[in-house]
């Protein structure tokens, strides 16, 4: 049968009412839920997905005989060098019948990625991101001020009456076109503001320094990178409002959101979440470790025990949040850190560039470095299937953001630059823009 348009959207307002509930229950009812989904998942893939049905019988583990949570440790994890190599087996054989959306991502690795969500997964996706705008202070219909990159090709921003929603193209953020929206903003007067929390500080930098007021948003909630102690004071300050964090992956395996008591907790009901250590050993005891995420609902491409990348450190004492919900409380969040770029027409370009690098096939992963105002080194590591079709691409992409006039040099490399910290960031600036 032919899928109406109407499927994802029917679905999101059937999971809407879900969550609503669902964040209330207890914790055996919790518990329950996360057990019954991932015994359901782990058996779809171990019948229907060939890398799943592959990797079980070498290690000799029987799908029939998992119990959920308790046996999650016995299925080894899924890395972003799994997903680029094994795309094709990790699709499900049956995946047709759940819905087929190709999307890809490079997150703040600078590791570009391929992979396929389904209808179910898109669904829940959008209305855990709507329950959790909501504790941010958002309502459907709300008058919204949007900063994102939008790629508009006639002026920077636009406003849709429909969706009541104020639109800015981050890709155009500088000065002239900042005053020119922040006017928009005046007359609108939106009262919820979203968006990356970089882009928005120079928002607020570009007001400041033309000695504009920007009429205040009820609340902000900021996604894409981390939000540093020190952007949520800038931003709070410049906007004299709460600010709101929310951390998901576009492969959906994992979510994070700040509840109305301003805890950062995972989102129990729409993926499961571990925390592992550098061995690969459970590490919630000791408190902090990598975050590993299974989305309960992508039957088409299944990511059971997926690494993220991003180290979270969770709450182990006093961890009931007073809002009452039954999800772990996250202290801290790190990982999405990286300086960011200027363009010489005066744009500034935040995490927002990985975006660029999207669709390089081949590209294992990347780093953008900043030697001066005219002149970025793009350094790659690829493997074999990086071909002149795929240098184009990635060509293509970079102009598309960082626009004619800066010079970009492609360097295929065996490492990236690290900082003395020893972390490899994303965005490398030496001209001063550094991440704050
Ligand atoms: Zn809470």
């Amino acid at each position: 049968m032919e899928k109406s348009i109407f499927q994802i959207p029917l679905q999101v307002i059937g999971r809407y009412f879900f969550y609503s509930k669902s964040q209330w229950w207890s914790e055996r009812k919790l518990d329950e839920y996360q057990n019954k989904m991932l015994i359901k998942l782990v058996r779809h893939a171990a019948e229907n997905v060939p890398y799943y049905r592959n990797l079980f019988r070498k290690i000799g583990f029987d799908a029939n005989t998992f119990r959920g949570k308790i046996d999650m440790h016995k299925i080894p994890f899924l890395d972003k060098e799994i997903v680029r190599t094994h795309k094709k087996e990790l699709l499900a054989d049956n995946a047709k019948k759940f819905g087929i959306t190709h999307d890809s991502t490079s997150g703040s690795t600078g590791t570009p990625l391929h992979f396929v969500l389904d209808d179910s997964v898109q669904a829940n996706k959008i209305a855990a991101i709507l329950r959790s705008y909501h504790w941010g202070g958002y309502s459907l219909g709300k008058r919204t001020f949007s900063l994102q990159s939008y790629y508009f090709q006639d002026k920077p921003f636009h406003f849709s009456p429909f969706y009541n929603i104020l639109r800015f193209d981050s890709n155009q953020l500088k000065k002239d076109a900042a005053l020119e929206v922040i006017k928009e903003i005046n007359r609108l007067k939106p009262k919820f503001f979203m968006g990356f929390p970089f882009d928005l500080v120079m928002l607020s930098k570009f007001a400041d320094e033309a000695g504009v007021t920007v009429n205040p948003p009820e609340s902000i909630v900021t996604y894409g990178e981390t939000l540093s102690e020190n952007k949520r004071k800038l931003l709070e300050n410049a906007y004299h409002c709460r600010v709101f964090d929310f951390y998901s992956l576009h492969e959906s395996a994992a979510m994070i959101s700040e509840c109305e008591k301003g805890n950062l907790h995972l989102i129990e009901d729409f993926a499961f979440h571990e925390i592992v250590d550098e061995n690969g050993n459970d590490a919630s005891e000791r408190g902090f470790g990598e975050l590993v995420g299974t989305s309960y609902y992508n039957f088409s491409m299944p990511f059971i025990r997926y690494k993220t990348r991003d180290i979270i450190k969770i709450k182990k004492e006093n961890n009931r949040c007073e809002c009452g919900r039954n999800f772990r409380i996250v202290e801290e969040i790190s990982g999405k850190e990286c300086d960011f770029i200027q363009t010489p027409d005066g744009r500034f370009l935040g995490a927002v560039m990985s975006h660029s690098i999207d669709n390089a096939q081949g590209v294992i992963c990347s780093q953008c470095v900043q030697n001066s105002l005219n002149h970025i080194t793009v350094n790659i590591i690829t493997d074999k299937s990086f071909n002149r079709n795929s240098r184009m691409e990635l060509e293509k992409g970079l102009r598309k953001r960082l626009g004619n006039k800066i010079q970009i040099e492609l360097k295929q490399v065996q490492e990236l630059e690290k900082r003395k910290s020893g972390k490899t960031p994303f965005i490398i600036s030496k001209i001063g823009n550094e991440y704050f």
